[in-house]
């Protein structure tokens, strides 16, 4: 099955094609490499899968994505995705199959490898004011008896309102944290890189 490696080529499609915005955004409160990093993570991602004899299955493809990000990534952000990607990979097995609770599992993985490396928290303007809103969206108490793509519909619009939401905070954590008031008024990269691939993916799986 061909399918995990197709749903790796488009968001590394998103977020290659949004490098420019993403460096831009990162030039305003970081060193503006934020697209940079992640543009040459995910090449090095593709490069990865592409060598592995068997995608058929999430989890080891998903474990490479995260090791090409540790690897090939110096700033903050590819070594937390990567051990994000690494600990979703985990949290596969045999019978993973697409659907709210199995997205719910990876993402609650993800978030708290990101977690346990970056000790960061909601309201601290990073990825996060994005990853756990979507999560969100696939707990039990959210998604109810909801069909998986309402749900993945939902995650999309909570993934942009995180983007908007780390506008109105200051930074406390990554480079962004050094220029305190001044990072009031413009997106957090990372959260926009969330927002990107979690987007890339929701239309990959809606085609
Ligand atoms: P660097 O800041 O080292 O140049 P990048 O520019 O690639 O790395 O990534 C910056 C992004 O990393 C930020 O926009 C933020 O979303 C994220 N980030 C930084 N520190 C943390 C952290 N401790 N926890 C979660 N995310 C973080
Ligand atoms: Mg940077
Ligand atoms: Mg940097």
């Amino acid at each position: 099955m061909t399918r995990i490696k197709d749903a790796l080529d488009a968001v590394a499609a998103a977020v290659i094609a949004r490098k420019d915005y993403l460096t831009s955004l990162d030039a305003k409160t970081g060193d503006g490499d934020h697209g940079l990093n992640m543009a040459r993570g995910f090449r090095a991602a593709q490069e990865a899968v592409e060598e592995m004899d068997d995608t058929s299955q999430p989890g080891p493809v998903l474990q490479a994505v995260g090791k090409a990000l540790i690897r090939n990534v110096g700033g903050a952000a590819g070594p937390l995705y990567g051990a994000g990607f690494v600990k979703a990979g985990e949290a596969c097995d045999a019978e993973t199959r697409l659907n709210v609770a199995s997205i719910e599992k990876l993402l609650r993985a993800a978030i708290e490898a990101i977690q346990a490396r970056g000790r960061a928290e909601k309201g601290d303007k990073t990825m996060l004011d994005v990853l756990i809103p979507i999560h969100d969206c696939f707990l039990p108490e959210h998604a109810e008896d909801k069909p998986l793509f309402e749900v993945l519909q939902e995650a999309s619009k909570a993934a942009g309102e995180g983007v908007n939401y780390t506008k109105t905070i200051i930074a406390r954590k990554g480079r962004a944290s050094l220029v305190g008031e001044r990072s009031i008024g413009i997106e957090d990269p990372g959260a926009v890189s969330s927002m990107i691939m979690y987007r890339a993916l929701y239309q990959f799986l809606k085609r």
